[in-house]
């Protein structure tokens, strides 16, 4: 066995609403926002397009999505060559993990951010380098500081999971000109559908003036199809095509291929989506609390406490399932209703 694997554990999904209710002995209803899931669903069209196709259930994907990899390809005007796919960014990560990490290279990222960036380069054999947030945020400065001649990979989650803050255009590409071409940047966008900021950075425009980055997106979170698995990257042709070596072959399939072209093509349904959740994450802004709210471009947020199990527990008890953090505690945005359940425990607390 490798064993740097000694070192890790097999990721732990937090307890189910029913084994939740009967810990705590609740009677009411929980709703589970605890893993940033789009509470509105998917498009409509995206379920027709599974129902259209449960009869190709016997047949093999096409490999690497090529309907979906046109459409993504035109709509950022990148060539279809570019665009690789991964049963969600998960293996995404996975996949570049070990395409690109040798053993004892250096891995760069900031700490209080996505777990399987971490998780990926111990089990590739790299040092994981983890620059302290600041503000909740990424310390971009400190980042380019750290990286060295040993680092491979550097990963800029943004905005960030879980404190839901983002970095801008300027602050980006100030970053990218700091870190030596021979780093990989990878910029983890799997809410930038959900980002409504004028400054957010256009990172395939950044692609055309910065041949060492790469953008993730997923069809996950705002587009609402978590269940499916797929998610997709988008790099220069030369890594795309290292990485394709490693990706496994019929690793999506037809119908999250299908559902996801259905929802990428149904942009209308996307921004209902995102403007129902900007009202939302709006009416988070000033509530009369004495906990520390980050601010975020998401559909969750991050509230910094150090009484996180009493928060936690208080949020359950109110009938909302949150993901306990050492620092605070992140909540996804749900239903009007619960939004305002959980505003009420927030500023009671
Ligand atoms: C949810 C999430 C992912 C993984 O999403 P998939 O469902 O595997 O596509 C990757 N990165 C971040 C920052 C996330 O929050």
């Amino acid at each position: 066995m490798k064993s740097q694997i000694s070192q890790l554990r097999a990721y732990t999904p937090g307890l189910s609403p029913e084994a939740l209710k009967k810990k705590l002995g609740i009677t009411g209803e929980l709703h589970k926002l605890a893993s940033n899931e789009n509470v509105y669903g998917p498009s409509p069209k995206a379920k027709e397009a599974v129902k259209a196709h449960v009869d190709d259930l016997f047949l093999y994907p096409e490999p690497n999505a090529p309907l979906l990899q046109e459409a993504i390809a035109t709509h950022y005007d990148v060539a279809p060559e570019q665009v690789v796919f991964g049963a969600g960014l998960d293996e995404m990560i996975v996949i570049i993990s070990r395409t690109v990490i040798r053993s004892g290279d250096k891995v760069v990222t900031s700490e209080g951010t996505f777990g399987q960036y971490f998780h990926n380069a111990v089990v590739e054999d790299a040092s994981f380098v983890q620059v302290p947030l600041r503000d909740g945020a990424f310390d971009l400065d400190a980042i380019a500081d750290a990286v060295d001649e040993e680092t491979a990979l550097v990963w800029i989650c943004n905005p960030n999971n879980p404190t839901g803050t983002y970095h801008n255009t300027e602050d980006i590409e100030a970053f990218i000109q700091k870190v030596p071409s021979h780093v990989t940047i990878l910029f983890d966008e799997a809410y930038a559908e959900y980002v409504t900021a004028d400054d957010y950075p256009d990172t395939i425009a950044l692609m055309k003036k910065y041949d060492n980055i790469a953008m993730l997106r997923t069809f996950s979170k705002a587009y609402g199809l978590a269940g499916l698995r797929i998610g997709y990257m988008i790099a220069s042709t030369t890594l795309a095509d290292q990485l394709n070596v490693i990706r496994p072959p019929f690793n999506t399939t037809r119908l999250s291929e299908q559902a996801a072209l259905a929802a990428f093509k149904d942009q209308a349904n996307l921004e209902k989506t995102v403007a129902l959740n900007k009202e939302e994450r709006e009416k988070f802004e000033n509530i009369d609390t004495t906990l520390t709210l980050y601010p975020t471009q998401t559909n969750f947020i991050f509230v910094e406490t150090d009484r996180v199990a009493e928060l936690d527990e208080a949020l359950l008890r109110a009938g909302i399932i949150a993901r306990a953090f050492p620092n605070g505690v992140r909540i996804t945005f749900g239903f009007p209703e619960q939004n305002e359940v959980i505003r009420q425990v927030l500023s009671e607390f």
